[in-house]
């Protein structure tokens, strides 16, 4: 399912190579005079994807550099993003936006706070990201938490002090001054009430645990050609396919962002198909 064809700076014999690229998902690479990658991407449709590579006017340099296009092709969508990303992480191409590499991911973990509930900034790491439940949102920096958290508070009217983003004086946070905090910081609003109003705020940021005992296989069908991704704890294994031998992927050791977000949907919507294994 892998194949490479000439793609030429010059435009001349590229309509016999446009027509041979395949209709159908996967991974193409753009690969210049060098063997490196110029620029990795995914589609639906590797063909009118590549074809809108050549038409963008602003990816003229990167096309004249380009001189062969490799294509892999994938049973599903999934299958494509998840090789996507993975290349792109390994292969670092040069005309790919830098994925930014998130070291350290922090999340907001919701712990007890006297007779309430607030929510701590906690590096991911510690916690075995993806195995727990009561974790919201993943964040590059704890700076990056602390600007959601005051978003949220702004939007939800909840109490900086409480949220231990500020110190409560006794006349309460700054934000009951400003009638931005309700006032459950000195007994204005209930706590409980308060910490409903959190809690709902962060759900749409849940991290959702991995919901299985073990390794599932996510299984795309295209004809009769089936792929089994498989996947434990959010981390991508790596894929078999009925037509050809397994893709070689080096093993995530790590909780990587961009495999949950591409994988997160499917898997909780229960929209994918899966096989416990
Ligand atoms: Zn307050």
């Amino acid at each position: 399912m892998t194949f490479s064809l000439p793609l030429n700076p010059k435009a001349t014999g590229n309509a016999d190579t446009l027509t041979q690229l395949p209709r159908s998902s996967g991974v193409y690479i753009f690969k210049g005079a060098g063997t490196l990658p110029l620029y990795i991407g995914k589609s639906v449709d590797i063909r009118s994807r590549v074809m809108s590579h050549m038409r963008a006017e602003d990816e003229v340099e990167m096309m004249s550099q380009t001189m062969h296009v490799e294509c892999i092709e994938t049973a599903g969508e999934i299958g494509a993003l998840l090789l996507e990303s993975h290349l792109i992480k390994s292969l670092n191409p040069i005309f790919n936006v830098r994925l930014r590499r998130l070291r350290s991911l922090c999340t907001l973990q919701i712990v007890k706070q006297g007779e309430g509930w607030m929510p701590a900034i906690v590096n991911g790491k510690d916690l075995g990201l993806g195995k727990v439940d009561g974790l919201y949102g993943l964040f590059g920096s704890v700076h990056a938490a602390q600007s959601k958290l005051r978003e949220l508070a702004d939007q939800h009217r909840l109490c900086l002090g409480l949220l231990g983003l500020e110190k409560i004086s006794k006349r309460g946070c700054f934000g009951l001054q400003v009638k931005t905090c309700l006032g459950a910081c000195v007994g204005h609003e209930e706590r409980p009430d308060h910490d409903e109003r959190l809690l709902n705020a962060l759900t749409d940021m849940k991290v959702h645990a991995w919901p299985f005992e073990g390794a599932i296989e996510l299984v795309e069908q295209s004809g009769d050609w089936i792929q089994r991704h498989r996947i434990q704890d959010w981390r991508y294994l790596g894929t078999t396919c009925s037509k050809s031998s397994a893709l070689k992927v080096s093993v995530q050791q790590s909780f990587d962002l961009d495999t949950y977000k591409i994988l997160v949907k499917p898997i909780m919507l229960g929209n994918a198909q899966i096989e416990t294994v």
